[in-house]
């Protein structure tokens, strides 16, 4: 028997997705990947505090969060899953699924809420020297002893770099902010707080050469993008803040995508080019990524895809 309704991704988008769709009876199938797209639970997993989501006036811990998110569908219903989904076939009705694990399982709808994951920088010394020093989670690795009272750096000028510097802040004994360009792209509020913070010295129009150090980070070489000069900078710890790429590789080219990989869905809508397919979160938002806008979204993706199969029953 084909499942009614399958959900990937089990972060806010998907979780939403899967609270309403449980209750209107529907019996969704949810898939929790850990491999390709991070940890089950999404981006909130790795967050520290999260102020700005409706209900919490005092904030709430990202993995909290996402623990009672996870709580509220599985209470109403939801069957969980902690696989990949490594491929699809849309092309066939019912739809087909591969997970990991070399399962497959037949879908009459799904709801795709995959996520993005971090983008890294393109260079063979990252490579060599990630997890020796470079990290993409301040969150996740800042609190380690290697970190402490040192002088650290976080590369990128959004609202996540900042975020990342200054909660790198409580460990390091400074922190640089290493950005491309002479303004920030952070929202106003939180390029206030970086640039009053004593810790803080920004970096203006440089860019990483090269990460250097052969068992662990000692140092970067910045390029100054203005005059083309070479500086190095001592640091024991570099933070890469640069955003994210949207988790479609497992769709093979299969839906239309719009701006930079991102799915694209018909305005005002979670629907994708393919009928009976739902996109919802940060797999099809370029512009809000925010924990509220993909619940949101999940919220529309399960309303939609519930009156989709009615139809289809009917
Ligand atoms: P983002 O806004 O896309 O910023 C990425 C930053 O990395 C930009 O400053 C960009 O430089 C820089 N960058 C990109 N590629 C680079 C490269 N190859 N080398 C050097 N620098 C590079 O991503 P984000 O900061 O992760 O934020 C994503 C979304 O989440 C945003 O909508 C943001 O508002 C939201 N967010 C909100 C909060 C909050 O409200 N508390 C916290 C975190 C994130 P350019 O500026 O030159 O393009």
């Amino acid at each position: 028997m084909a499942e009614r309704l399958t959900i990937i991704g089990s972060g806010p988008a998907g979780l939403t997705a899967a609270i309403y769709a449980a209750r209107a009876n529907i019996n969704p199938l949810l898939f929790e990947g850990f491999q390709t797209g991070g940890i089950p639970g999404g981006q909130l997993m790795i967050t520290n505090v999260v102020e700005n989501f409706p209900g919490f006036p005092e904030g709430i811990m990202g993995p909290q969060l996402m623990a009672q998110m996870r709580e509220q569908a599985v209470k109403h219903g939801t069957r969980m899953v902690m696989e990949d989904i490594i491929e699809v076939d849309l092309k066939k009705r019912p739809f087909i699924l591969t997970t990991s694990g070399g399962d497959t399982y037949e879908t009459e709808a799904v709801i795709i809420a995959s996520g993005a994951t971090a983008r890294r920088l393109p260079l063979e010394s990252e490579k060599k020297l990630w997890g020796k020093g470079i990290s993409a989670c301040a969150v996740c690795d800042g609190a380690l002893p290697v970190f402490r009272n040192k002088d650290l750096a976080v590369i990128g000028g959004g609202d996540t770099a900042i975020e990342e510097a200054l909660h790198l802040t409580q460990f390091a004994s400074k922190v640089y902010l290493i950005h491309r360009r002479d303004e920030l792209r952070a929202s106003n509020v939180m390029q206030k707080r970086i640039k009053m913070h004593e810790k803080i010295e920004i970096l203006w129009n440089k860019v990483v050469e090269e990460f250097c150090g052969d068992s662990q980070l000692t140092c970067l070489k910045l390029k100054d993008i203005k005059d083309g000069t070479i500086s190095e900078l001592s640091v024991v710890g570099a933070f890469e803040a640069i955003g994210h790429i949207p988790n479609t590789g497992f769709l093979k080219d299969q839906l239309e995508v719009a701006e930079v990989g991102y799915l694209k869905t018909v305005a005002g809508s979670t629907r994708t080019n393919v009928e009976g397919v739902f996109a919802a979160g940060d797999v099809q938002d370029s512009n809000y990524r925010q924990a509220i806008t993909a619940a949101g979204s999940g919220c529309m993706a399960a309303i939609e895809a519930e009156r989709w199969l009615h139809q289809q029953e009917r």
